[in-house]
């Protein structure tokens, strides 16, 4: 059976042939997080501008303070938001304050806590080196150098570096719409009194918020019956999106139809299970040029294959890079059962005990568990080649990222 990390390559492989074009929108700097960038922005001007002072001080020129106890002239002051017009001379200082520029003729700043002022004499009490205290001029970005590149994601730290480059609207690739069906005859909507054998449509929901944090726009369907003439409805109105997800229907039961239902559409299978607990039969391919995914109906199931395998394809086509998840390591904090040949990802929590990151399984009654799994904050991953993790030993974490 196909393996977690070369179901992973077949997925990459898939997007990066269909090369995704996402069209291209105009989007102020306060619609912009989460976005992918779709141009390529460059340093407007030098960063920083000039050499700009770090801390409150005296500016001079660092050749004169090769020892303690040099004295200057204060020939006047320079605060942030000003420029130091009057040349400064041999011998002579000028108080500065942090963010300001340097006066031309000086080159590095003494801080305040080492300079001792009387009257307009400034005696500096700690030798100095050249740009001490001074971030230079373009030596974070000199103009016109790239700071960002398209395909980055726009988070918070990206966005500062936006405004500070003067980019008030930014270029962000349209965000590709998926389309959610939910399938099982058992299911219900949510507003809806279920009868006692009935499973109000969490998955819909669940997907809409999961989609919704990978950066594109959910499009739910309604909920698809175990009726392959329905179904078939369904899924031609869901091929419309950029990508497809189906929930439930992939199992072996007599009622499982969306893989044969995706047949007579003319489905191109790339794979239809994964070696992976929970989330087995995981069904990837295309149809009317539309990737799809088949979801296993479980909750548990269906987010951690969203997050595992739709999650990076979305950010693909939406124009960004495709990004394997990225496990973190912590110590396992208790004995864990494992089916050998699988990838496990079970719900965990991560928490700080002495000084280290301790991962500790929740409670749960298996993968249609949402209640213990709200309880988690990641998922223990343990590979097929791990035997039998013990405890204490240093093991990977998926974090939860939404
Ligand atoms: P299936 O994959 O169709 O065999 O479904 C597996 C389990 O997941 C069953 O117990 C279903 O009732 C449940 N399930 C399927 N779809 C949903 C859904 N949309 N919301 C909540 N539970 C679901
Ligand atoms: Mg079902």
């Amino acid at each position: 059976m196909l393996s977690y990390e070369q179901a992973l390559s077949d997925i990459e492989e898939k997007l990066g042939a269909a090369n995704p074009t996402p069209k291209i929108e105009s989007v102020p700097l306060a619609q912009a997080w989460g976005r992918i960038l779709a141009e390529d922005v460059k340093a407007d001007r030098d960063y920083p501008p000039f050499h700009r002072a770090t801390r409150d001080g005296f500016a001079v020129r660092s050749q004169n303070v090769d020892r303690a106890g040099v004295v200057f002239k204060l020939a006047g002051e320079v605060r942030a938001g000003e420029s130091f017009r009057a040349p400064v001379e041999e011998g002579q200082c000028v108080q500065i304050m942090t963010g300001a520029p340097l006066p031309a003729g000086t080159d590095a700043v003494v801080m305040v806590e080492y300079a001792r002022v009387q009257g307009d004499q400034v005696e500096m009490q700690a030798p100095l080196k050249p740009f001490e205290n001074v971030v230079r001029q373009g030596s974070e970005a000199v103009k016109g150098r790239q700071v960002l590149p398209p395909g980055r994601r726009l988070g918070a730290g990206e966005i500062g570096l936006l405004a500070s480059v003067g980019k008030a609207c930014v270029s962000v690739y349209r965000k590709p719409i998926v389309a959610i069906l939910p399938t099982g005859d058992e299911i219900v909507p949510v507003d809806q009194r279920p009868e006692w054998y009935q499973i109000r449509n969490s998955n819909s929901a669940m997907l809409s918020a999961l989609v919704i944090a990978a950066g594109a726009i959910p499009m739910e369907t309604s909920i698809g019956p175990d009726v392959k003439e329905a179904l078939r409805r369904l899924m031609l109105e869901g091929l419309k999106a950029d990508l497809l997800l189906l929930s439930g229907g992939v199992s072996m039961g007599k009622y499982d139809f969306v893989e044969e239902v995706l047949a007579d559409l003319g489905a191109e299978f790339y794979f239809q299970s994964v070696a992976i607990r929970p989330g087995k039969p995981l069904v990837f391919g295309r149809a009317h040029d539309t990737l799809f995914f088949g979801l296993p109906g479980n909750p548990v199931s269906s987010f951690v294959t969203f997050e595992l395998f739709a999650r990076p394809a979305i950010r693909a086509l939406g124009g960004g890079r495709f990004e394997r998840p990225q496990f973190l390591r912590a110590r396992l904090g208790n004995s864990v059962r494992h089916k050998s040949g699988l990838t496990m990802f079970m719900p965990a929590r991560v928490e700080t005990q002495d000084s280290e990151p301790v991962v500790q399984l929740v409670g749960w009654q298996g993968s249609g568990d949402l209640v213990g799994a709200a309880e988690a904050n990641c998922f223990l991953v343990i590979h097929p080649e791990q035997r039998a993790p013990q405890v204490g030993d240093w093991v990977d974490v998926l974090p939860r990222l939404s």
